[in-house]
């Protein structure tokens, strides 16, 4: 999981210990109680209400909307207390972070409070800690999100996914774009946010028929069968690995079109299986396989989502094109490794067989948002300004050019597919270093952003004649996937940075099914002296 943005261990081990420990505490608290505390000045009023109306008023902060509104839980609540009060002990004002966190809809596991230091009271007597926060229930629930979600499924309940007309239109506004997150083509910016629809934590039924509805357009098929380096990367270790792929039983993990399947057939399997969750493209790949001359007994396509299914039978080789943004976004991985250990048998192949996933140092010119500086003329920064703002929370997926990198790549992650647990899809990379290079630092050139990007392998472990790599870098041919950036809060001047240190750890979103968050941990060595660890958080996904 995604480790804390905060620092300090506090005083106990163990999570049950603090759990009882405070219990014991608001059990105690009784009449030591000094009356509620307002979170940004030392007002001390009577009544929970009086302290809220306090900060709401005076500091614009309303403490129990924030809870409604991110459905915070009992340790949510003391632990965000006690951080407020702790930052403004060291004289921080954490609003910023806490609006940009109301802003994403979502309090994910690396939300500044979530620290088990903070578990331990600030204020002695401390009335907020002991309040009953179980009476807010009821009212509100997630607020405006909810109803926004309700109006935009009623507007969608009516489309037909199979009308041109429709699919233009939902081409236009990004909707059928990649899975989940409506990401339009390559080089188009931001993840987009046009699936709110999809979204909420008992939502995970709507979320996965919004995605496969994404998947029954053309236009998204036609977007990744056109990407001929991620096209091609498939057909070579399908169709140029004979010892792997002739006479055995296949497995094509999402076939949309088929198209692997029917590739994986022309190799020369015995029987290929394709299983698809969108009933629309499963009846357009039996369609097709038919019209190539395929027989239901070489290439047979299921229509189920692949968690349904437990009757397949044992396959030699599974085969899936499950890549997201950032490799993980979609979590469609989590249906490959369930499909690997229901159906795969011991010792059969999985393709690709290897993912890593790479980050290196790069300027502006990455986050590609020059163009508002100078539009025929007039000056547009402030929308540049303002998507850099979004970017910092979302992330910006776009083609980054090559001479934008101010640093070689750097492995942050390996991921072994034949092995993997899917446990291990959350995960904090071990740290890295990144050197800018020497030219950059002569020129004083500015770092202002990370870019993370994904290689698949299919190695020689089981593609003994044709081992192929799908290379999503900014070095190599543009993909789909294009790369991600993640811009920096902070700017860092190369001319005196020796290197930066730093970690990426990525989660899935346990509220947002199918939404992936980010966080970056990073320090500069100027001269030799390490500065202070920065933490900045991003999230991939149908929430911005
Ligand atoms: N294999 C095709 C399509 C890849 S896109 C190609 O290479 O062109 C991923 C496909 O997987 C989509 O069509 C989507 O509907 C399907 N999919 C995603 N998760 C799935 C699941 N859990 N079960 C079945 N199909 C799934």
């Amino acid at each position: 999981m995604a480790s804390s943005a905060s620092s300090g261990s506090g005083e106990y081990d163990d999570v049950d210990d603090i759990a009882s420990n405070l219990s014991d505490w608001v059990d105690e608290l009784g009449d030591e109680q000094i009356g509620f505390t307002s979170l940004f000045s030392d007002a001390v009023c009577d009544t929970l209400e009086e302290a809220v109306r306090v900060d709401r008023e005076q500091f614009a902060f309303d403490l129990v909307e924030y809870i409604k509104r991110l459905g915070l839980s009992f340790y949510d609540i003391i632990q965000l207390i006690n951080y407020v009060r702790s930052q403004r002990a060291k004289g921080e004002d954490p609003r910023g972070e806490l609006n940009d966190i109301l802003v994403s809809g979502k309090a994910s596991g690396s939300a500044p409070w979530r620290d088990e230091a903070y578990l331990v009271p600030v204020l002695e007597g401390d009335a907020l800690l002991g309040y009953d926060w179980d009476e807010l229930d009821g009212d509100g629930e997630s607020g405006n999100d909810e109803v926004f979600a309700a109006s935009l499924r009623e507007a969608m309940d009516g489309l037909d996914l199979n009308d041109p007309a429709v699919i233009e239109v939902l081409a236009a506004s990004g909707m059928n774009a990649r899975g989940a997150g409506g990401v339009t083509s390559a080089g188009s910016g931001h993840v987009e946010n046009k699936e709110r629809a999809c979204e909420g934590p008992s939502m995970a039924d709507d979320i996965d028929s919004c995605y496969f509805s994404s998947y029954a357009t053309f236009d998204i098929h036609k977007e990744m069968l056109q990407d001929v380096v991620r096209t091609s990367a498939y057909r070579n270790a399908l169709e140029k690995n004979p010892s792997l792929v002739k006479g055995a039983r296949v497995l094509d993990v999402g076939c949309g079109t088929g198209v692997l399947s029917m590739f994986a057939a022309r190799g020369g399997a015995r029987e290929v299986i394709g299983v698809d969750g969108s009933p629309q493209i499963a009846a357009v790949a039996k369609d097709l396989c038919a019209r190539n001359g395929f027989s239901e007994e070489q290439v047979r396509i299921v229509s189920s989502k692949l968690e349904d299914l437990s009757d397949l039978g044992e396959v030699d080789v599974l085969v899936s094109e499950w890549m997201g943004y950032a490799l993980l976004f979609e979590s469609m991985l989590d249906s490959v490794l369930i499909a690997r250990d229901r159906f795969l048998r011991k010792g059969g192949a999985i393709l690709p067989d290897v993912a890593n996933l790479y980050v290196g140092l790069a300027s502006a010119e990455a986050e590609g948002l020059g163009f508002w500086d100078d539009v025929y003329g007039l000056d547009m920064k402030a929308v540049g300004g303002a998507l850099r703002e979004q970017g910092m929370r979302q992330t910006i997926v776009r083609v980054a050019e090559p001479s934008s990198l101010l640093s070689d790549g750097v492995m942050f992650r390996s991921l072994d597919l034949a092995t993997m647990t899917r446990a291990e899809q959350d995960f904090s990379s071990e740290l890295f270093e990144l050197v800018p290079g020497d030219e950059h630092r002569q020129n004083d050139e500015t770092c202002s952003s990370f870019v993370i990007w994904f290689d698949t392998e299919f190695s020689s472990r089981f593609c003994a004649e044709t081992p192929v790599v799908l290379d999503t870098s900014p070095s190599s041919k543009p993909t789909h996937w294009a790369q991600t950036v993640l811009p920096l809060k902070n700017h860092i001047r190369l001319s005196d940075c020796d290197m930066i240190k730093g970690r990426i750890s990525m989660s899935r979103q346990e509220s947002v099914h199918r939404s992936l968050d980010i966080s970056v941990e990073y320090s500069c060595v100027v001269r030799g002296v390490e500065g202070p660890l920065v933490t900045q958080l991003y999230s991939i996904g149908v929430r911005d």
